[in-house]
């Protein structure tokens, strides 16, 4: 079967290219997919204006909306175990965090499915005029171009879908080309819960080929992108032409602040889990590691002597604690950001070679490694390496580690380890970043908003403002008893 779907239909690429995936824990051919060029983009845009401008879904109930959704809800949950294991089979994750990622995806779509439901998108204005009747309603945008990185692939494609369809858009989805199997399941899950043809379109292929097109087409509303810091910024500027809307999620260089009087067992538990989880594909990932000088050696010892007991291993290995990285590309640009660490002073504690494990030969793995005596001007600490990759600077007091937590033109997230509590308050108040733990890392909740500060993105994902995002505001002003104004007499 082929594997674009474009206006309820499933079609193969119009120049009949296709792409081998290739799981990246040892290399295994996964399957052949159809790759997606221009014109199949095109096609695609042309099906969601279509949905849109004339189909049912726009104009459906916000009832209806609910239902659906929570139907594809239901749907993820019966069919988790083989989205779950397709997931792993492309990213190389653990099949227990796949899991984990496929209850949230399901709660995603819960989520947004009763808060359509809860309505409440229509506001009265109070003019002070009994003569008019001013109402504020919320509308899709339109035909929204959602595209999506590999590491969460349909973690973060839930998170545009969900509040897509919620609001009434219709949509084209461009997943990494590393990673296309759940946005394929996913489109059968929708047509199963019967969202109208046309309403989710599906491009699979490269950024340059398949998504950009998308980026640029005059027929598109609205880009919501997730992804590297890079890429965002080319689709801004691809998107400026036409004044689209934009949401982007971008990268992190997220700080991870521990003082002296912290719980050491378990800020070192969280310290660990926060930069290895996902072999550091994450864009939330705790890589700045910011002790108080007092604390330092022990803290750093000991985050060593853990880190260096942890297992690697492909996604159905039961004691692997973390996987490979995505593609030998990857690969080599975490090994480039270390050797410029050490070249640039850091000292290397941990890790930085490729594993002489023969078992790990098929795949991309880089074990967890640490690199100590970090500044915020070395380019391992100011960019994003997105691989397993911990480094770690000093601070001598509440301010310095708030200045250096914030010396980044990254903002997505952070953590602050503390048992002051007024001082957990203040550290968080001046972290510049959409997310703040205290005493907590990586947790998130698809009630409460998701998204970057600075350089870290533009909107929010989740929440009542990751639903907002795919609507437009329209004020609607009813004069009841019209009278002649005679302005010009
Ligand atoms: P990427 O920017 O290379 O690619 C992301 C997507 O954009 C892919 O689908 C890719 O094909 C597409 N793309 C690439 N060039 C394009 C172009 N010119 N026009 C349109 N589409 C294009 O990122 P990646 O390597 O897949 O993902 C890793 C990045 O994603 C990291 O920087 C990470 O921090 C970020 N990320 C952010 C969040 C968040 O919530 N803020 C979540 C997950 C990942």
């Amino acid at each position: 079967m082929p594997d674009l779907f474009i206006g309820g239909e499933w079609t193969a690429a119009l120049d009949g290219r296709t792409r081998k995936i290739h799981c990246p824990a040892d290399g295994t051919l996964v399957a052949e997919v159809d790759e997606a060029g221009p014109k199949d983009a095109a096609a695609a845009v042309a099906a969601a204006r279509e949905a849109f401008d004339h189909g049912p879904w726009p104009r459906a109930t916000p009832a209806e909306r609910a239902a659906l959704l929570l139907r594809v809800a239901d749907l993820l949950v019966r069919d988790k175990d083989a989205l779950a294991r397709a997931e792993s089979l492309d990213t190389g994750k653990r099949l227990v965090e796949s899991e984990y990622d496929m209850d949230d995806i399901a709660n995603c779509f819960r989520y947004f499915g009763n808060l359509v439901g809860a309505g409440g998108a229509e506001r009265v204005v109070e003019t002070g005029d009994a003569a008019i009747d001013s109402r504020v309603v919320h509308e899709p945008v339109g035909v929204c171009t959602l595209i999506t990185p590999w590491n969460y692939p349909l973690l973060q494609t839930a998170w545009k879908v969900a509040p897509a369809i919620g609001a009434g858009n219709a949509f084209v989805l461009k997943p990494s080309e590393l990673t296309p199997h759940t946005a394929i399941m996913l489109m059968r899950l929708l047509k199963e819960a019967g969202l109208p043809d046309g309403v989710a379109n599906l491009v699979l292929g490269t950024g340059a080929e398949a998504g950009a097109p998308l980026t640029e087409d005059p027929r598109v509303d609205m880009v919501s992108f997730t992804g590297g810091l890079a890429t965002g910024r080319r689709i801004m500027a691809a998107a400026a032409p036409t004044v689209k809307k934009i949401a982007l999620e971008l990268g992190g260089k997220n700080p991870n602040i521990v003082f002296a009087d912290a719980d050491f067992d378990t800020a070192i538990d969280y310290a660990l889990m926060a930069v290895f989880l996902h072999s550091g594909q994450v864009c939330s990932a705790g890589a700045r590691l910011l002790v108080e000088d007092s604390l330092h050696d022990r803290f750093v010892d000991e985050v060593v002597a853990r880190a260096s007991r942890i297992r690697m291993g492909g996604p159905f290995d039961p004691q692997a604690r973390t996987g490979p990285l995505i593609s030998a590309a990857h690969r080599e640009k975490v090994e480039a950001y270390v050797a410029a660490g050490v070249a640039e002073g850091a000292v290397l504690r941990l890790g930085g070679a490729r594993p002489d494990d023969p078992a790990l030969a098929d795949g991309f793995y880089y074990p967890p490694t640490v690199l100590d005596e970090c500044t915020a001007g070395m380019s391992v600490v100011a960019q994003e390496s997105f691989g397993p990759v911990l480094t770690v600077e000093r601070f001598q007091d509440e301010q310095e580690a708030v200045a250096l937590a914030n010396a980044t033109e990254y903002g997505l997230a952070g953590a602050v380890w503390t048992t002051d509590e007024g001082r957990a308050r203040r550290v968080a108040a001046a972290l510049r970043a959409g997310t703040v733990w205290i005493n907590d890392f990586h947790p998130y909740v698809p009630q409460a908003e998701w998204g970057g500060m600075k350089q870290s993105g533009v909107g929010r994902e989740l929440g009542p403002s990751g639903l907002h995002e795919y609507t437009e505001a329209k004020h609607v002003w009813r004069n009841t008893g019209p009278q002649p104004q005679r302005w010009f007499e």
